[in-house]
């Protein structure tokens, strides 16, 4: 920073000090304005809601947190918003959320943007991108970067309004029965893994099978599958892979930070009170900090139940097969990019962002890591 606009940074902080008295007044009768509204509303209506989830009801963490989304807006709101939520298939199927947010079937829903891929191919870089941001690059880009404008832009068409609802933070590699000591290893293995990072694992050779969560655990032991990732340590221990695999490997490589979304429908969003919208707004973006949060408070736990329950080894993929996944991710996001001019008008801003944070979280986050880990 030059000296003059360091002068001036300091003075406009200095700007700021002496404006704050103003500004609180402006707030506060803004403030007033809207309670007075807000008072109207309080006697005149109360709003109930129906929120669809991907997850199975009260599913760990994922189904968890819609529940208490509907609690806090309830307990912000003093009961005049009311959320039901339902599992996925109790109102509608569970990949059926988006189309029942847009038709209006339900007004809320929650899941995972990679889930419409076949719908909006861009939808993609608002869940997981292989090699791509983890959870707090993600944040950063989506809630202050200018990620959520195009994906508001992206998902206007469907007359929906994205949210961030959560971040599982950085997955595992998955549960092997062989071991991957070269690149050869992946040729012909047949591993769960869908979206992006099944295509990664094609172009390396591999063979990506679509299962479902509930068939995964008899298609591993019985040999179906070669391999399976799933999320971290605690939903896969859950899940019991630690009885039928061998071996554990880090590190997520194809989800480093998988966001998940609620969509609401805008029409709906819109006609509610100015304060729901807000207190709406404010509930999921605390569901997204309590997401994160949670994943990482139990999988630290989780992961030292495997250690010493199980007798699985946790191992790393060596660099050089890193390195070809790497690789392949290459071409397999830009031909995402290349598919439609939505997917390479985000790409661009993805790649872009993603770019200048890694510079800095290299010089902080992973500087710091290498500092404490002996
Ligand atoms: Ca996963």
């Amino acid at each position: 920073m030059s000296k003059l606009s360091r002068k001036r940074f300091f003075q406009g902080l200095a700007l700021g000090t002496i404006s704050l008295p103003f500004l609180i007044k402006g707030f506060t009768g803004k403030a007033y304005s809207q309670n007075r509204r807000s008072a109207n509303f309080i006697s005149d209506e109360k709003y109930t809601l129906k929120m669809v989830t991907t997850w199975p009801p009260n599913f760990p963490v994922l189904g968890e947190v819609c529940n208490l989304f509907a609690q806090w807006v309830n307990e912000m709101s003093a009961g005049r918003l009311q959320i039901k939520v339902y599992g996925g298939g109790e109102l509608v199927p569970a990949l059926e959320c988006f189309d029942a947010v847009k038709d209006g079937a339900a007004d809320i829903g929650h899941g995972v943007a990679y889930y419409w891929a076949g719908k909006i191919p861009a939808a993609q870089f608002f869940g997981a991108v292989p090699f791509g941001m983890n959870a707090q690059q993600l944040n950063a880009w989506i809630l202050c970067g200018g990620g959520m404008e195009l994906w508001e832009e992206l998902y206007a068409p469907y007359n929906l309004i994205p949210m961030l609802g959560g971040n599982t933070g950085c997955q595992m590699g998955g549960w092997f029965n062989k071991r991957i000591d070269t690149v050869e290893d992946i040729r012909g293995l047949k591993m769960r893994m869908p979206g992006l990072g099944g295509k990664v694992l094609e172009k390396a050779g591999g063979a990506p099978v679509l299962l479902a969560g509930g068939d995964l655990y008899t298609g591993l032991e019985r040999g179906v599958i070669d391999a399976t990732e799933w999320i971290g340590p605690y939903h896969d221990y859950k899940m019991g892979f630690h009885q039928i695999a061998k071996y554990y490997y880090v590190n997520g490589w194809h989800e480093t930070g998988a966001a998940l979304e609620s969509i609401f429908n805008k029409e709906r969003f819109e006609d509610l009170p100015e304060d729901l919208q807000a207190i709406l707004r404010t509930a999921m973006l605390r569901a997204n900090h309590w997401v994160l949060s949670e994943f990482e408070a139990k999988n630290a736990v989780y992961l030292q139940k495997l250690k010493d329950e199980g007798d699985v080894e946790i191992t790393y993929y060596p660099q050089d097969v890193i390195e070809a996944l790497r690789g392949h991710t290459k071409d397999v996001i830009l031909d995402l990019a290349n598919g439609d001019p939505a997917s390479r008008k985000i790409y661009e801003a993805y790649s872009k962002f993603y770019n200048e944070i890694k510079a800095w979280s290299n010089i902080s986050e992973r500087q710091y890591y290498a500092s404490i880990v002996g």
